[in-house]
């Protein structure tokens, strides 16, 4: 096996490390950074460490050696990251699944400005916030915004926050994203196979602490980056590392429903508890599928 180098390291130690936050990306990948022209250099080199001499060390061959194993490895980091869970992480989860079929049974009715048949995601992430804060969780709407710069166009993006001080150590807080279309995030139309598998393993809800998401981040933006490379087409600015990072990681507003008495709920929806513009709507069409799919 010394012809792949990927395959005879320590994959499982480097993931580890990986998780924990001691050890980059490119470690685990390929033990150097991952930019372009160096790594491939040094691609080479590793492919040619064997040293049989035979002289054929640019052919194909190798590239569909080294091609398996990067994306044998995207999916072994993405699995770990996945995986792995604390128990708010799954309690939030499954308070969030709750939620979801509950919204589903009595119908999702949008509140807002631009009514959708089946609800938007801005009404269902209103809805999915006020029945978790019912049961206890300090959850909040994000909305983050952003400003182009000269690598990304500006954009602005909400998503759904839990907030948690009693399960962090050092009286830290502890946050949980809740996204409620992750996949459908990083679906890309002209993908490769390669991608597409990557991309299937990945669920529509996700529910992670920050340090996670930033993980599956890096591993996801590599993944769609070599993609794009290997079929020679441009890679969209919004599916840049740093626009991703924008979405999830960066500054946001939080802003929290009014919480209501769960008995004067089906009233109290009625009145709109405070308005927010709808920047993103992008996801709209994917809404409803995706509510059902998770149940
Ligand atoms: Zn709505």
């Amino acid at each position: 096996m010394a012809k792949n180098p990927v395959m005879t390291r320590e994959n499982s130690d480097d993931i580890a490390r990986f998780l924990e936050g001691t050890a980059s990306f490119a470690d685990v990948v390929f033990g150097f950074t991952g930019d372009s022209d160096e790594s491939e250099e040094n691609l080479r080199h590793y492919a040619n460490g064997d040293g049989d001499g035979d002289g054929d060390e640019d052919q194909s061959p190798c590239n569909v050696e080294e091609n398996k194993a990067f994306w044998e490895n995207q999916e072994q980091l993405l699995q770990a990251t996945i995986c792995r869970t604390s128990s708010l992480e799954s309690k939030v989860r499954k308070a969030t699944k709750e939620a979801m079929k509950e919204i589903s049974l009595v119908g999702l009715q949008c509140v807002c400005r631009r009514p959708v048949t089946g609800g938007c995601r801005d009404c269902l992430q209103r809805e999915i916030s006020i029945r978790l804060r019912n049961v206890g969780y300090d959850c909040a709407i994000c909305k983050s915004k952003w400003r182009s710069s000269p690598e990304i166009p500006s954009g602005a993006h909400t998503y759904l926050e839990v907030v948690d001080k009693v399960s962090s150590k050092k009286g830290e807080v502890m946050r949980v994203v809740v996204e409620l279309n992750f996949r459908a995030e990083f679906e890309m139309a002209r993908a490769s196979e390669e991608y597409n598998q990557l991309i299937s393993r990945l669920p529509d809800l996700f529910v992670g602490k920050t340090e996670r998401l930033k993980n599956l981040i890096k591993i996801l933006c590599s993944a769609s980056k070599k993609c794009m490379k290997d079929k020679k087409m441009h890679l969209g600015p919004w599916r840049k590392h740093k626009y991703m990072q924008a979405k999830w990681l960066g500054t946001y507003e939080r802003i929290t429903p009014a919480p209501l008495p769960v008995q004067q709920f089906s009233e109290s929806r009625q009145k709109k508890p405070r308005a927010y513009s709808m920047l993103t709507f992008d996801l709209l069409d994917n809404l409803h599928c995706t509510a059902v799919e998770v149940l």
